[in-house]
């Protein structure tokens, strides 16, 4: 029986398995990929402690952290009593209640737990008018550092006018021929400094009240039409990307019929100590109703829920 299973490879569940490997919790940490959802950008400058960082970076230097305090992490690394175990690679299907502890399942198998830190985060909303999944990948995208380079001397269109939508546009300024960022509505989302940087630049273009309709093209994008919501005419605009930055949904799917979830499908957690409305699972980061989404916050709080677990466990 492990002490612990950690659901999630983002800042939030690395921090909670760093501080179970050195409080020997036999923990198992599950995830798909280690780094989360900042890894594809490509510099964070407020990760405190690193003026600077890439995505991959931070990924890297996480994943690390995570080999020197796990089991097999090597004799130069003070691992190899480690209580950690890495299932990486694998992505959780379901977490079930059992008698007085759980089981999550993935396709690999199953491990029970005395407790659960569920720190799965959230992924993109995708955009759903017609065109947008046919051309995902032939000129709809949703990650301007992985694909802002192929459009190079292109027109593009971000959509989308929070924090997210204008720093992709200022990424794809530096590649594109022109960048017309679409918001739905009057009043950017996006903070003032970073939108007079945006606004500023001689290429840059913001079309507000505007909400798109579809994405045409015959084999690859071609243009994106929207509709004026203040006329109502639908307008076309020729561009050969359309980059999607219109907000995340938390990946707690596997958790929802054992967990209180908000309206917005974010787990409901405690904020003095993460704890969910299920005695023996936390949750911490993006995937619950924490009120900021920031990579610091998301690692404070996998630490908060780990420094309870602890205890929890330890009184049992
Ligand atoms: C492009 C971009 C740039 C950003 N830049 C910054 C920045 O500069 N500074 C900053 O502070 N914040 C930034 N953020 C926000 C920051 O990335 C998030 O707040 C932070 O990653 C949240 O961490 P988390 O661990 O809660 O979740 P995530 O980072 O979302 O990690 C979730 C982890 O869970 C895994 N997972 C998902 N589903 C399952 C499952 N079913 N089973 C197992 N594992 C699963 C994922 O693969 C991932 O490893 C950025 C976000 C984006 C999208």
């Amino acid at each position: 029986m492990n002490d612990l299973v950690i659901i999630g490879g983002g800042p939030a569940g690395v921090a909670a398995a760093i501080y179970a490997a050195r409080k020997q919790l036999k923990t198992v940490l599950i995830t798909p990929e280690i780094g989360g959802q900042s890894s594809v950008s490509e510099g964070i400058e407020n990760w405190i402690g690193t003026p600077k960082v890439s995505g991959t970076d931070l990924a890297k230097l996480l994943h690390a952290h995570l080999v020197a305090v796990s089991a097999g992490g090597g004799p130069a690394s003070g691992g190899r009593n480690s209580t950690l175990t890495l299932a990486l690679g694998e992505t959780v299907a379901s977490l079930e209640r059992s008698s007085e502890s759980f089981i999550v399942k993935t396709k690999a198998g199953e491990f029970p737990a005395k407790a659960v830190l569920i720190a799965s985060g959230a992924s993109r909303k995708r955009l759903e008018v017609p065109g947008a999944a046919k051309f995902e990948n032939k000129g709809v995208t949703y990650c301007a550092s992985c694909d802002g380079p192929l459009f190079a001397g292109m027109d593009v269109a971000v959509v989308g006018g929070g924090n997210a939508g204008f720093e992709t546009a200022l990424q794809l300024l530096a590649y594109a021929k022109s960048v017309t960022l679409i918001h739905r509505n009057r009043e950017f989302k996006a903070d003032p400094v970073t939108i007079e940087k945006a606004l500023a630049h001689p290429n840059m273009r913001a079309i507000r009240n505007a909400e798109p309709t579809e994405v045409i093209g015959e084999q690859f994008v071609s243009g994106l039409k929207y509709k004026d919501k203040e006329s109502g005419e639908i307008r076309e605009l020729p561009v050969s990307g359309v980059f999607v930055e219109i907000g995340v949904m938390p990946n707690t799917n596997f958790a929802k019929n054992v967990i209180e979830l908000d309206e917005l499908r974010r787990i409901k957690v405690e904020p003095r100590n993460q704890r969910t409305n299920l005695e023996g699972v936390w949750a911490a980061g993006d995937a619950t109703d924490e009120l900021y989404h920031q990579n610091n916050i998301a690692a404070g709080d996998g630490v908060k829920a780990l420094e309870d677990i602890y205890l929890w466990i330890k009184k049992r």
